[in-house]
Order: C-alpha cells, then sequence, then structure tokens
C-alpha cells in the first residue's frame, strides 16, 4: 500500500467506524462495534500493519501518526459511550428499584436476653448492700472448687456435685460445679476481713431436665468480717427477696446441709403469686390450687448458711476471730421464677419467639 491508499483507507471507515462506536444503543451492540473497527481484524490494524511496509521514512511517519491519532480518536468516543450505557443501566435500576409509594422498612431492635437481665438484678442489689462483683476461671482447680470448699476427696459430698472432669496431663482439673470457688480465691487474696464480694459465672453440673441444665449461672454472695452473725444473714437475704421478687415478701428458712456452712439453710420466700396462701393467684389451677408454690404457699430459691470454720482455716483466716456467712442462687431460677417459664431450656435455644416475650 501506498500513503494515499492508506489515508484513503482510513478516511472510508473512521466514519463509519465513529457513528457504529458513539450510536450503539446497547453494551453487547457497542462489544460488537469495538471488535469490529478496534479489534485484531479491523481496519485500523490494518493500516498499522501496512506503515511498516511504506518505502519513505517520512511516509511512515506520517502514516504512523494519521493511524495513532484515529486510533487515539475512536477509543475516546467508544470510551465516552461505555460510560453513558453503564451510566443509563444504574439510573434504570434506581428508578426500578424506587418506588415511594412502599411503606418504611423500620430495623428491628434487639434487647437484653431474659437471664443477662436477671443477673444484672441480682448483681445490683447485692452492689448495693455492698457486695464487690467478682471472677474467677470456670475450668478449675480440684483444690478452689472442692477441698477447699470442705469437700474431702472420697467424701459423699462429692456425689452432690459430680461434675466434668478435665484431663490435664495429671493436673486436677475441673469444670467448676458452683462459683464457690471465686469465694475461695478472694479469702485467700485478701488474707484478712472484712470481705465482701459477689461470685457469679457459669457453672457445671451432670444434670439434663426441664429444670436442670449441665450448665447454668450461679451467683453468690460472702461476707466474712468479726462477728457477723447468722441475724445479718437473714436480714440481708429478707432484703435481697424483697428487691428481686416482690416488697412484703417474706423468707422462711428451713435447716439443710452444705459441707462448706455451718449451720446451712434452705432458703424460701412467701409465693408471690398466690400471697403465701397457697390458693388463688394468677397461676392457680382449675381447683383454686396455686401451682407456682404447688399449693404449698413457700418457693425454695437458695441455699445459704454461716462458713464452715474447716473453709476459713483452708483460706488461711482464723475461724476463732472471723465469721461469716454466704449465699448461692441460681439465675435461672429466679429468671423462671420471675417470668414464668416453665423449661430452663428454652432459655438457652435462642428463639426469637421465646425471647421476643422479654423486652
Ligand atoms: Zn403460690
Amino acid at each position: 500500500m501506498t500513503l494515499a491508499e492508506i489515508e484513503s483507507l482510513l478516511d472510508k471507515s473512521f466514519a463509519e467506524a465513529r457513528a457504529a462506536l458513539a450510536g450503539a444503543a446497547n453494551p453487547a451492540a457497542l462489544e460488537a462495534a469495538r471488535v469490529q473497527f478496534l479489534g485484531q481484524k479491523g481496519f485500523l490494524q490494518a493500516a498499522k500493519k501496512s506503515v511498516g511496509q511504506l518505502a519513505s521514512v517520512d511516509d511512515k511517519k506520517k502514516a504512523g501518526k494519521l493511524c495513532n491519532d484515529r486510533d487515539r480518536e475512536l477509543q475516546d468516543v467508544y470510551q465516552a459511550n461505555l460510560d453513558r450505557l453503564a451510566r443509563e443501566a444504574r439510573v434504570a435500576e434506581l428508578a426500578q428499584r424506587q418506588d415511594i409509594t412502599l411503606p418504611g422498612r423500620r430495623s428491628r431492635r434487639g434487647h437484653r436476653h431474659p437471664l443477662s437481665t436477671t443477673c444484672d438484678d441480682i448483681l445490683a442489689v447485692l452492689q448495693g448492700l455492698g457486695f464487690e462483683p467478682a471472677e474467677g476461671p470456670e475450668v478449675e482447680h480440684d483444690f478452689y472448687n472442692f477441698e477447699a470448699l470442705n469437700i474431702p476427696r472420697d467424701h459423699p459430698a462429692r456425689d452432690m456435685q459430680d461434675t466434668f472432669y478435665v484431663d490435664a496431663g495429671g493436673a486436677e482439673v475441673v469444670l467448676r460445679t458452683h462459683t464457690s470457688p471465686v469465694q475461695a480465691r478472694a479469702m485467700l487474696a485478701a488474707g484478712k476481713p472484712p470481705l465482701r464480694v459477689s461470685c457469679f459465672g457459669r457453672v457445671y453440673r451432670k444434670d439434663d431436665d426441664p429444670t436442670h441444665s449441665p450448665m447454668f449461672h450461679q451467683i453468690e454472695g460472702l461476707y466474712v468480717d468479726q462477728n457477723v452473725t447468722f441475724a445479718d444473714l437473714k436480714g440481708t437475704l429478707q432484703l435481697f427477696a424483697e428487691r428481686i421478687f416482690a416488697p412484703g415478701v417474706r423468707v422462711r428458712l428451713r435447716p439443710s446441709f452444705f459441707p462448706f456452712t455451718e449451720p446451712s439453710v434452705e432458703v424460701d420466700i412467701s409465693c408471690f403469686a398466690c400471697g403465701g396462701t397457697g390458693r388463688g393467684g394468677n397461676v392457680a389451677a382449675e381447683d383454686g390450687r396455686c401451682r407456682l408454690c404447688k399449693a404449698t404457699g413457700f418457693i425454695e430459691i437458695m441455699g445459704a448458711g454461716m462458713v464452715d470454720p474447716e473453709v476459713f482455716k483452708a483460706c488461711k483466716l482464723d475461724p476463732d476471730h472471723v465469721t461469716g456467712f454466704a449465699f448461692g442462687i441460681g439465675v435461672e431460677r429466679v429468671a423462671m421464677l420471675r417470668y414464668g417459664i416453665s423449661d430452663i431450656r428454652l432459655l438457652y435455644e435462642n428463639d426469637e419467639r421465646f425471647l421476643a416475650q422479654f423486652p
């Protein structure tokens, strides 16, 4: 080809190429025009190949510049149309999506789990009485979980809390069965009275039925000082019960046994559904018997007692000079009583239909 022929080729196809690239009405048509005119088999490539065959250097320069100018011009036209089509597609998409007559979409607001709420309420009441929250490990040494709390090896008292033992290469390690090891740790850390702590967290037992779970939450209170008496314990429990359940509930103590307290008591409160009468109330059966307290008028809520001297000894406190009381309550139990929940497993299944009832 001569220079004149190259020029003629470029002139002949340029107008057609520009019209096709600028006028393509959709991405597929634009791409077809790009392949046809700007692709490997297009006229520009053919013209560029011919440039190398020209004899004169001046002609080569002239033809090369012409090819490049035309190429750049057509690339700009192509890019401009590509951008325009993308913009139009976006506008069309938005127009389709936006329907201002639709009602607004409200984002749903979550709320706290009933167990968390109950746990916080209990801790807040205890904090008001001067008990400082304390936490400890859930995987605990046998010493803190049992030995320090007057539950020696091979003692039948261990059966009450048989638990999950962890194989820790010969170390005596268990998933803690109560939050009491936190008490032992607190006493050992304090070294001397006074001491007032509330221990809370997860504990583990070999239980699984509608009212027991292998994992549950416990909160314990411990008060150690000189001349702490059983009357102090009862006063604390009375105040605690009124704050957590209902004003005016009566507290009843029944003798019981725990290895780490002596004397030990089970703590009952008068039934807040039937007012302690055993009959009537909002959960009464057809025959009038209160379902919550099973017509007894009282509900068991926790265990308590005066700290056993053996526990003080194991925790390096002198039982001749200090006394103290301790109590422990299951958070699930309190939540179930407060909210009228009959199956403990509902608290762990995370069924929104259930949880939504406790905003
Ligand atoms: Zn009742």
